[in-house]
């Protein structure tokens, strides 16, 4: 299924120009129009799943597996050392377009891409605890 009202559902029926690397049934590759580093490619299923959780496994297992070769490409034509792969789902966690995409991009040493990485430590027992929250959702 694809969202008549989506930019990127558009961009992988060819409805709107990209600069498309890559496409099968299932998949489509493209690059971003506000890169962070040049080279930055998106990922994005063909059919429209707002974010990753909404994803058939079926379907998610055949859109990633073109993820090793697009980022072994992108970051060699980037003349990278390093790559960073992105994903975001909701508006909480950044996401500005809701199709699910990866987002690829090339990264250099000392290069302008920054994270707010405010790693924390967890209370004894609390890390046990929600493992196994999460191991009973499986
Ligand atoms: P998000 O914040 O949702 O993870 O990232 C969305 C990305 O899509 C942004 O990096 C933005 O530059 C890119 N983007 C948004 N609209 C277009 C478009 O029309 N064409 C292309 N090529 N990229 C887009
Ligand atoms: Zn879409």
């Amino acid at each position: 299924m694809t969202d008549p009202n989506c930019i990127f559902c558009k961009i992988a029926s060819g409805q709107i120009p990209s600069a498309c690397v890559f496409q099968d049934e299932t998949a489509f590759a493209f690059l971003d129009i506000g890169p962070l580093a040049e080279g930055h490619v998106l990922l994005i299923p063909k059919e429209h799943y707002q974010t990753l959780d909404q994803m058939p496994p079926d379907v998610a297992g055949r859109l990633l597996r073109r993820l090793p070769v697009l980022v072994k490409a992108a970051a060699e034509v980037a003349g990278a050392e390093g790559v960073n792969v992105l994903q975001n789902n909701g508006k909480a966690a950044s996401q500005e377009v809701p199709h699910v995409h990866f987002h690829i991009i090339p990264r250099r040493a000392g290069d302008a891409f920054r994270f707010n990485w405010p790693a924390s430590k967890y209370p004894p027992g609390r890390m046990e605890e929600l493992a196994k929250a999460i191991r009973e959702k499986l």
